[in-house]
């Protein structure tokens, strides 16, 4: 008996369509994570891991098998709890078939339907590897027990604690939502415990702590070298036999308690769930009833509708524990961040915002799945299809109901995070709640994607033959686009859906492209609205309604205003994807990673040799810079004084542009030569943005010339950064002054140089080479230069360049500062332009010299503008006596947004928000806390010796010299 209902029970999963789906989908994910060499987990094979190697694969596979989660759940629902849903529960129990048989067959059932469906991931692993683009230089010989014995470790034993947790949840439970809510809750457990372990624990609790294994995996062979990487198996006796003998013991033990809970009777007439059968025995499709409903009735009943879904959505159990569980793990994740992280941010509401979110993401998504299914097939699961669908109530506001209900959920549980983000930093205290922060991060940011993968499950639901089906598939979907997009090389932003770019945040400058943002909502929303428009004219009236007959009867429901809306949508997203792809493919030349590659390749072979040309050497530079930041276009106007420092007379130069716009290069003449405008490599001159000039006659040994330029930047173009903000501003002259000679661009990967016939790339000189030592690392068309700037910008904006400051005028509605060094320096700038808060001081030179300091930093940003200015005054002091006297007027720090860094100009250093103006100030009691912008302070003025007067050589160990300290 057992046997004939083990293969019912299987094939009871095998025979859905959606069974298959998914296992497709799975196996398609396994190939392509392995196929693409630049894909995340493939991103450290190649010539030495190989992509098919025992630790790689194991790797993958323990890290694939947390899928398992998602599948168990969905199983045991469909499998063990099916009486329940179906409400036949008494009946099987009152036939001849012994509990001990039902009972065990079921979970056999979803133990072997879970384990196919997370192993079609590793059929597509090493199916992957013989898929045409895959590099064979990461593949090493194949060996099947590498697939097995992980397969065996981590898909059987996690499958088996997966859906023996789930069961006993549902034996416990009898309540199929809190299984999903289960699902979400060992999610939590683990990235909770992950978190808190990972920071302190042992090897052997860290390798214990995790259910899965893939801790275990990690501690083991951390110190594995390639070649043991590529050929050793994972061994049985240590840390991973340890944790799957435990996991796999509580798997088991799990198994036998909802085996004896499941007993015959238990649960009669217990069932809190009053569910309808899924299989129908009426026959009748119907159509909506032609009736005429005035405005306000629509209304009524798109309210009534969208009042009660979403009611009961919100006041569900499963929504309740899924939000509470949501926040608890915000909360962990904030006391893991501020307790155990070395250098800990403060508490700001970006920071605040993006953690609620990162929280609460996987849990909101696992909502969408489980309460799509819900919302779409409450009226049937409940009996009142048939009621429903004979009554006069229009398809459009009853779907509209139904769709922003859902919406409105995801919406809900947004403000949840941004009350509980507030809330978490008024425990915190100290940093200052920016309420519009929260909004923009979430409701701009983060929400439309969210949103978007709302709605596409809800449409995927209705092409579904039953909601368990439709979960699976939408699960799917959302996995893709949310998850596995991710790990994708170079995925291009119109097939990312639901992406609308708007960028990063930052409080100096909001979003940096706003432009891109609504161009995408457009492109987006279109999409969008047209699956609402398909979803209406598909809309499963009557009970037997077929995918099919459905489509046969979407001609007689496509009502004049719907097929003008739709057609509307239609022209929306050909509009508007012909501008993005307009500006992405054709205006900015978008490339994939290969592309990339194939590019570096090319430069290669056209200028490989043109790398060593001999250069002049500027010797002064002049710039006039006008930002206008509220356009963000800029204008960079300037001149080069030159000399030719080498033997032999220069013949030609090459001159690298900073853009590659013909029509923004307003000017660049060099005098004595002329711009060759025929003869070879013309065409790739122009496409690697080069200008090549000849010099006639040939500039003399020791004869001096100019170069005067004048290049125009303007507002990103969707793709196009131009990296001239609102607010914020901050470019270096590689990014807006032409530079000599041609800017290094071989490929580094050892393994595609083979494979694109190139040498392998020779290593940078020794200390002892001679000729390597006349360059220095920052150039070899420089050495120190004169410099001089007139910086402008919009009334409100501090400009700022390197020097000191010589002059502030205000010129038509300007605001202009002209800036000279009082001695040469190195041939690199800064130029910056933002609305700044200052904070002066003045340090003495142990010889009497006032030194002026000053920090320029986002009004709200003064956390730490103190503790700077110490450090700035205490490093001075240190490496005067210690290394010798300063040697530049002043010294200034200047805050800009978006990026981690900071980077030191002569007396002059920009400095991120996120390096120092934003972190907490440590605990000088203990050394584990890093006060970062003490740190970077000092180090950044530690360059002001170390890179601006030790020049290091451009030879190996130059890092030491400018990094070292
Ligand atoms: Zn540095």
């Amino acid at each position: 008996m057992l046997r004939q209902l083990t293969v019912f029970e299987i094939q009871y999963h095998t025979r859905q369509i959606g069974f298959w789906i998914a296992v497709l989908i799975m196996f398609l994910i396994g190939a392509l994570l392995i196929s693409f060499p630049d894909a995340t987990f493939a991103a450290s094979t190649g010539e030495k891991i190989k992509a098919n190697g025992a630790v790689v694969t194991a790797g993958i596979t323990s890290n694939l098998s947390l899928f398992s989660m998602f599948f168990g759940a969905v199983f045991v629902v469909s499998g063990v709890m099916r009486d329940q849903v179906h409400k036949s529960l008494e009946m099987v129990h009152a036939t001849a078939v012994s509990t001990r048989d039902m009972t065990l067959s079921r979970m056999i059932g979803v133990y072997i339907a879970t384990f196919i469906s997370i192993f079609a991931m590793v059929v597509g692993v090493f199916a992957g590897q013989f898929i045409p683009w895959m590099d064979k230089e990461a593949l090493g010989p194949i060996n099947l027990f590498y697939y097995l014995q992980p397969t065996l470790l981590f898909i059987a034993i996690n499958t088996l604690f997966v859906s023996g947790f789930f069961t006993a949840i549902a034996a416990f439970t009898r309540n199929r939502a809190l299984v999903y809510v289960s699902a979400v809750g060992l999610f939590i457990t683990y990235i909770s415990a992950s978190l808190f372990v990972g920071e302190d624990g042992t090897d052997l609790l860290t390798s214990l702590a995790d259910p899965f294994g893939s801790a275990a995996l990690s501690v083991t062979v951390e110190f594995w070298s390639a070649a043991e990487q590529n050929t050793q198996t994972i061994p049985l006796i240590g840390y991973v036999g340890l944790n799957r003998l435990v996991w796999g013991l509580i798997g088991l033990a799990l198994y036998v308690v909802s085996f004896s809970l499941f007993k015959r009777g238990l649960v009669t007439g217990k069932s809190k769930e009053h569910e309808a059968d899924d299989d129908d025995t009426g026959r009748i499709s119907l159509l909506p009833t032609a009736t005429k409903m005035t405005g306000a009735e629509v209304w009524a009943s798109f309210w009534a509708r969208f009042k009660y879904e979403y009611l009961t959505t919100v006041k569900s159990i499963p929504f309740i524990i899924l939000t509470l569980m949501s926040v608890a793990l915000f909360a962990i994740t904030v006391f893991v961040q501020m307790k155990f992280v070395p250098n800990p941010a403060l508490p700001t509401s970006p920071l605040m915002a993006t953690t609620v979110f990162g929280s609460m993401a996987i849990p909101l998504l696992i909502m969408i799945i489980f309460f799509s299914g819900e919302i779409i097939w409450r009226d049937k699961s409940a009996g009142m299809t048939e009621i429903i669908d004979a009554s006069p109530v229009l398809d459009g506001p009853l779907l509209a109901g139904k769709w922003l209900a859902l919406l409105g959920m995801v919406i809900s549980l947004m403000w949840v995070g941004v009350f509980f983000g507030m809330a978490s930093q008024i425990i915190l205290g100290d940093v200052p709640i920016n309420f519009l922060t929260y909004v923009n991060i979430t409701f701009v940011q983060i929400a439309p994607r969210i949103l978007a993968l709302a709605v596409l499950a809800l449409f995927i639901q209705n092409f579904m033959p039953n909601r368990v089906v439709g979960m699976l598939a939408s699960g799917a979907a959302v996995i893709f686009f949310f998850i596995v997009i991710g790990f994708l090389p170079s995925v291009h932003p119109m097939v990312q859906f639901g992406s609308l770019g708007a960028g990063r945040w930052s409080e100096l400058n909001g979003f940096s492209s706003l432009l891109r943002f609504g161009w995408f909502g457009l492109y987006w929303g279109s999409l969008i609205a047209l699956f609402v428009v398909v979803s209406i004219w598909l809309w499963r009236r009557g009970t037997q309604a077929t995918l099919l007959r459905r489509f046969a009867n979407m001609k007689t429901r496509m009502s004049l205003i719907s097929t003008t809306l739709a057609l509307l949508f239609v022209a929306g997203l050909i509009g508007s994807g012909g501008y993005i792809f307009k500006a992405y493919n054709i205006d900015n030349e978008y490339r994939s990673a290969k592309d990339n590659d194939l590019r570096q390749v090319k430069w290669e072979k056209t200028f490989g040799d043109n790398r060593k040309d001999p250069l002049p050497k500027i010797r002064s530079v002049e710039v006039d810079v006008m930002f206008n930041p509220a356009q963000q276009t800029a204008r960079v106007a300037g001149s080069y004084e030159i000399e030719n420092t080498n033997a032999e007379p220069l013949e030609q130069v090459f001159v690298s542009m900073v853009t590659r716009h013909k029509e923004s290069i307003k000017k660049l003449e060099l005098v004595g030569a002329v711009q060759v405008t025929e003869g070879e490599n013309m065409q790739e001159i122009e496409d690697f943005n080069y200008r090549l000039f000849r010099f006639e006659p040939p500039l003399a040994p020791g004869a001096r010339t100019r170069m005067e330029f004048e290049t125009v930047f303007h507002a990103p173009k969707l793709a196009d950064n131009s990296s001239i903000e609102r607010n914020g501003t901050f470019v270096d002259s590689s990014r807006v002054l032409p530079q000599f000679g041609i800017r290094d661009q071989r490929l580094r990967n050892k393994d595609k140089r083979r494979k694109n016939d190139l040498p392998e790339l020779e290593k940078r000189a020794d200390r002892t080479d001679m000729e390597a030592r006349q360059r220095h690392f920052i150039s070899s068309s420089s050495d120190y230069v004169n410099f001089k700037a007139k910086v402008c910008t919009d009334v409100g904006q501090i400009p700022i360049a390197p020097g000191k400051m010589l002059a502030e005028t205000s010129e038509n509605g300007k605001t202009c500062r002209s800036y000279q060094t009082i001695r040469p320096i190195l041939n690199f700038f800064s130029f910056l332009s933002a609305d700044f808060e200052v904070r002066r001081d003045v340090w003495k030179t142990p010889n009497g010299r006032d030194v002026p300091l000053a920090i320029y930093f986002h009004k709200p940003h003064d956390y730490n503008v103190d503790l700077m200015l110490d450090a700035m005054k205490g490093s001075l002091d240190t490496f005067t006596t210690t290394f010798g006297p300063y040697p530049y007027n002043q010294i200034r720090i200047m805050e800009f947004p978006y990026r981690g860094f900071a980077q030191s100009f002569a007396g002059t250093i920009p400095f991120s928000e996120r390096i120092g103006f934003v972190m907490q100030s440590g605990d000088p009691t203990d050394n584990k806390k890093v006060d970062l912008a003490t740190y970077v302070t000092m180090h950044e003025i530690g360059h002001q010796w170390f890179a601006h007067q030790i020049v290091p050589a451009d030879t190996k160990g130059f890092n030491v010299l400018s990094e070292g300290l």
